[in-house]
């Protein structure tokens, strides 16, 4: 059944080009509608050069915050007066909120990575050897939270090796991380948790990685959602692996942290997660 909304409304938004395909608008609105708030959530799609502008015309009314998604990322941290030091160092934000002349800056997508591996699938990070595949926005924005539950060791392959260990020396002092490409890993130990975080699985594609890679019994953790069994998570399986998850757990609780930066109510995520899980067989 739909709501009517009060022009007193408290909105909210996603900006992105192309937005259409966002599930954030059916996450928020069905959490404001779970918590009977007079608020809305809307997608934005700006020209790809007017990000900025497209913003400010939304300021000064009762726009709450945005999260932001490709290609904007980078323009949110340039729009902000305020970034948080885990949006400074992913170089990217995911999130704004708006105080008076403030905007302030954030990136989520890292602590919705972390919440859904220690919360949702109930796996301890701490002690942990961890591999981190990709060195873009998303593996960027993941390092800071990762290292925060403090792994035995965090590292980062990318098909571009240099990437990778550029993001390990920018991150050198936050814990114990280093930066490779995929050919290194033919002669390392086991991991216990190897996160997918290119994009290779959009395209069936997947990193040029050794089956060696995942310890007996490890979690392997596809960053992009909704592909059901990626190349990617095969391989993991038939490596050895024994939890298989994807990113769809990460997106919704990456949705929660903004909700409650904005609203002040943390979300139940359990039934938005359930309901936007496509099986993984
Ligand atoms: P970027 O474009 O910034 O980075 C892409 C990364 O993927 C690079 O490291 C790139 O390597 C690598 N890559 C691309 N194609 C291949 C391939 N065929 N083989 C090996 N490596 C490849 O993207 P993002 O970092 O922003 O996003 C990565 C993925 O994470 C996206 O697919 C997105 O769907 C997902 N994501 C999921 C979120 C969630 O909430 N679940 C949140 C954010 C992102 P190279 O540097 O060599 O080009």
């Amino acid at each position: 059944m739909s709501r009517a909304v009060t022009g007193a409304a408290v909105v909210a938004g996603v900006v992105g080009a192309p937005v259409t395909h966002s599930l954030s608008p059916l996450i928020h609105n069905a959490w404001i509608a779970a918590a009977g708030l007079d608020a809305v959530y809307a997608p934005f799609a700006p020209p790809a050069d007017g990000f900025s502008a497209f913003v400010q015309g939304l300021r000064g009314g009762a726009i709450r915050g945005l999260n932001v998604t490709v290609p904007f990322k980078l323009d949110a941290c340039a729009y902000a007066t305020d970034l948080s030091e885990r949006a400074r160092l992913a170089g990217a934000a995911n999130a704004i909120k708006f105080e008076g002349a403030r905007a302030y800056a954030e990136n989520f997508d890292g602590l919705g990575l972390v919440n859904d591996i220690e919360r949702n699938l109930g796996y301890r990070i701490e002690g942990k050897l961890i591999l981190m595949l990709g060195a873009g926005g998303a593996a960027r924005g993941a390092i800071l939270p990762l290292l925060a539950e403090k792994p035995a060791a965090l590292a980062i392959a990318n098909r571009t090796p240099e990437k990778a260990r550029a993001l390990a020396e920018q991150f050198s002092a936050c814990g114990d991380i280093v930066g490779m490409g995929y050919g290194d890993l033919a002669g390392a130990a086991p991991f216990d948790c190897v996160v997918n975080a290119t994009s290779a699985s959009l395209s069936g594609d997947m990193p040029s990685i050794p089956p060696t890679c995942f310890a007996g019994g490890c979690l392997a953790y596809e960053m992009v959602y909704g592909k059901g069994l990626t190349p990617f998570l095969r391989l993991a399986r038939s490596a050895g692996a024994v939890r298989l998850a994807d990113g769809v757990g990460m997106l919704v609780e990456q949705a929660a942290k903004a909700f409650a930066w904005w609203r002040g109510v943390r979300p139940d995520t359990a039934p938005v997660i359930e309901r936007l899980t496509i099986p993984l067989n």
